[in-house]
């Protein structure tokens, strides 16, 4: 056991008596309550097209393949410093995937380096706002757009993060893409557990989604009156959640503004003191690009070498701190790298090797963290 964790699951309070509430309901399954105030809560704070929630958004991504119907021959762009579910959906479709290297300043895919890799059969750019820290988004936008591809915001991180436009509008992360997928994994800054959302902003295909998410089926029409048997319809699977998960879910959406607030004193405090606090070593505190409004959902140390993380996380280790790193490059991975036919993608594998979690939770106590670290 470890004085401070990695994460520390947070809760407002108000989660026992909405799933009390829930069952009261007399229904417990998926699209009830609970599931629509989810829903029309983003749809109405973020401007989102529609909002589906999912079990999780490794489920989300894998709705997003099946929405767009991608399948063999077609290629999909994505990040290689990414999560593995981010991969995984497109793979499991049959399609290629193809990886790109991150920006040299923080771990965002690299929007100079899309271009080259678009071919005839790129169908999609998977792109993933790393820590709740925006992609330059304007650029971006420009390429998918020239080529006539979708956009897929891997948003899994960035629920309340924003993109600052050239003209300064903040532009919620999740709205641009054609679709977009967020988790409410334990680990994020809101979550149920284990849950997620497709966001779906191309109006063409909420019909399609709505049969996705209602396993493949015309349930919503036929709940409306407007088909009479109820009927496979399409592929699809069991995506939405139970009650019992969004009305822990809406528990802490309500609570968003003070989760942020409180993570964000806790952000600061660490880029301020992270100097003082582990004096002699090499380290570089994280950067966030002027067209970012981040959640402050990571705080990052980026080491000299991996030589160095390794001793960091053994000094914190010492003092009682669980310090944790990701991600494994996905083109080198035991399941890829055989397939990797690219270019080495350097500054995706330097994040691999070097960059360094600490730990940041709503009720994280930064004295004691402070006294364990300067005894
Ligand atoms: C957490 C995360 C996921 C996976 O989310 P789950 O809800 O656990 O499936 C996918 N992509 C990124 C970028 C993530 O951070």
């Amino acid at each position: 056991m470890y004085e401070i964790p990695f994460n520390r699951p947070y809760q407002t309070g108000n989660e026992w008596a909405y799933i009390q509430d829930a069952i009261n309901e007399g229904k417990l399954s998926g699209n009830g309550k609970y599931t629509r105030k989810c829903q029309r809560f983003f749809e109405k704070k973020y401007g989102f097209g529609k909002a589906f929630l999912t079990h999780s958004c490794t489920q989300a991504l894998e709705m997003a393949a099946l929405l767009l119907g991608l399948g063999p021959g077609d290629e999909v762009i994505l990040p290689s410093y990414a999560y593995v579910s981010t991969a995984n959906a497109f793979a499991l479709r049959g399609c290629s995937l193809v990886f790109a290297d991150c920006r040299p300043d923080y771990p965002a895919i690299d929007e100079t380096k899309i271009q080259r890799l678009i071919s005839s059969r790129t169908k999609a750019l998977v792109i993933v706002h790393y820590g709740g820290v925006a992609c330059n988004m304007e650029m971006i936008a420009d390429l998918v757009e020239e080529n006539g591809i979708f956009l897929i915001e891997d948003a899994a991180a960035a629920i309340d993060a924003y993109y600052i436009s050239h003209d300064d509008r903040e532009i919620p992360l999740g709205s641009m893409g054609h679709l977009a997928t967020f988790s409410f994994h334990e680990t994020k800054n809101i979550s149920c557990g284990e849950g997620g959302m497709l966001v779906v902003n191309e109006a063409s295909f909420f019909d399609r989604a709505e049969e996705i998410w209602n396993r493949g089926t015309n349930r919503k029409s036929f709940d409306q009156g407007s088909s009479n048997a109820y009927e496979w319809v399409s592929l699809g699977s069991a995506f939405a959640p139970s009650e019992i998960n969004a009305a822990w879910l809406w528990a802490q959406l309500e609570q968003l503004e003070s989760i942020r607030k409180k993570r964000k004193i806790i952000w600061d405090w660490y880029y301020q003191n992270i100097h003082s606090l582990l004096p002699g070593f090499e380290i570089e505190k994280p950067i966030v690009p002027i067209f970012a409004a981040h959640n402050y959902h990571v705080f990052y140390l980026l080491c000299k070498a991996e030589a160095g993380r390794e001793q960091l996380i053994n000094h914190l280790k010492n003092k009682g701190i669980l310090s944790v790193f990701h991600y494994q490059c996905l083109h080198q991975s035991p399941h890829f790298r055989s397939q990797y036919q690219g270019e080495p993608l350097i500054y995706a594998e330097r994040y691999q090797d070097r960059l360094l979690r600490l730990p940041l939770f709503f009720d994280l106590e930064r004295n004691k963290f402070k006294s364990l670290l300067l005894a």
